[in-house]
């Protein structure tokens, strides 16, 4: 997931890219509207955040500019504006969340992972994780090229774990969201458990690097761990 940071305080972006690289995030900065359009043009993004106090071209036009060209990335506003007809302005520009300055990180990596679910943009329908790969159109995942032969529950597992890669899924989670149980029972953790089993002989057990690891009493999580 790929995210860029339009923020001309060289402290604050350092501190975001710092603080989101942390949770697996790639992350680009610009330091003023320009550059923002400049890196638009030539990659592609999951979500924005803007800072709306730039030099030049000020937030709220850069939100709109894009908006106009038809980008369609989520973005999300961090600002120190906090008057209500400020946040009012930068959703009616096309912001889809706003975030007042100062807050907490813990928050906004909350606020960045419900944009992400909603997953306007286009490369949500590619999923990816070093050589693991998920195409949600023609509903294939690959390891290294290699085709994985999922079921029906195997894929739905893989993707949910792809789109929390590098964070911890609980069994409630999993419960809660592929198995549509709100309480936890004995049985339905065993279900659980062979489904990430089988799914883990699948995905990393002819391969060297181990993605799909246990967090012991607590869940899973789909990491690369770098050396
Ligand atoms: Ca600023």
């Amino acid at each position: 997931m790929k995210i860029l940071v339009i923020e001309d305080e060289i402290k604050v972006a350092a501190a975001l890219k710092k603080g989101l690289e942390a949770e697996y995030y790639d992350v680009v900065l610009a330091h003023t509207g320009e550059e923002g359009f400049f890196l638009l043009n030539t990659q592609t993004f999951d979500i924005i955040i803007l800072d709306l106090m730039l030099p030049g071209r000020d937030g709220f036009e850069v939100l709109s500019t894009l908006r106009r060209r038809g980008i369609e990335t989520p973005v999300l506003i961090l600002s120190a504006l906090d008057a209500v007809e400020n946040r009012v302005r930068g959703l009616d520009s096309g912001a889809d969340d706003y975030l007042i300055k100062p807050f907490a990180f813990p928050e906004l990596s909350a606020r960045i992972r419900l944009l992400l679910r909603r997953g306007r943009g286009d490369t949500l329908l590619r999923l990816k994780l070093a050589d693991l790969e998920m195409d949600l159109v023609s509903r294939k995942a690959t390891r290294g090229g290699h085709p994985l032969d999922l079921t029906v529950k195997e894929f739905e597992l893989l993707e949910y774990l792809l789109r929390h890669q590098g964070r911890i899924v609980s069994r409630e989670m999993l419960a809660r969201d592929l198995w549509q149980v709100k309480a936890r029972s004995t049985p339905l953790d065993n279900v659980i458990d062979v489904h990430i089993a089988r799914l883990r002989r699948k995905v990393d057990g002819p391969f060297e690097h181990k993605l799909l690891k246990t967090v012991r009493g607590v869940g899973f999580v789909l990491r690369e761990d770098r050396p």
